[in-house]
């Protein structure tokens, strides 16, 4: 892919926190910026990547499903709308690229229904599992709703001193390296 990858931002920056803009789905930008998800998401080892989180003020997610009985499956949620979530509420240890090595339980209702707009209109995909779960995890970004907001009240304050670390190394990168995030 020919697109590079950039510097995933961490909790602490306000990109994360943003309510991201719909965007042309037929744009070229809009294809190069899936590209750079892609690279960024593959550099990092994630399965899911929202432009929030690279600091692109945009409705587009990539999300990779890596149980499927065919091998892994690369999924691309331009203008995403989640239509219905389904099924009972079951736990699972999520974890984040914008929180580096933190895993932590979420719950959320196991199918989700979501519309998408792709180059040939819209799409409807109904998924449960992981692929429901990923989906559901990086529409929320798109939102600026991260996924320790899930979290029942006493497990956040549990967890903030090391929700400081990322705040903390996310103001030093960004004082470090000013010319790069500006790109
Ligand atoms: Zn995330």
């Amino acid at each position: 892919m020919g697109v590079p990858a950039v510097r995933i931002r961490r909790f602490g920056n306000r990109c994360l926190r943003r309510r991201a803009q719909t965007v042309d789905a037929a744009a070229p930008g809009t294809r190069d910026l899936l590209d750079c998800l892609w690279s960024s998401l593959n550099r990092d080892g994630g399965v899911g990547l929202a432009a929030p989180q690279i600091d692109r003020d945009a409705r587009v997610v990539v999300v990779l499903v890596p149980d499927r009985p065919q091998g892994q499956q690369r999924i691309e949620l331009v203008n995403p709308v989640i239509r219905e979530t389904f099924g009972p509420r079951v736990p699972f240890e999520e974890g984040c690229l914008s929180f580096p090595g933190l895993y932590t339980r979420v719950w959320r209702q196991r199918g989700v229904v979501v519309a998408a707009e792709g180059p040939d209109g819209v799409k409807v995909l109904r998924e449960e599992g992981l692929a429901s779960r990923i989906i559901q995890h990086e529409v929320d970004h798109l939102d600026g709703v991260l996924f320790i907001d899930h979290l029942p009240i006493l497990r956040r304050i549990m967890l903030a001193p090391r929700l400081l670390t990322y705040v903390v190394t996310e103001m030093l990168k960004r004082l470090f390296d000013k010319e790069r995030d500006g790109a």
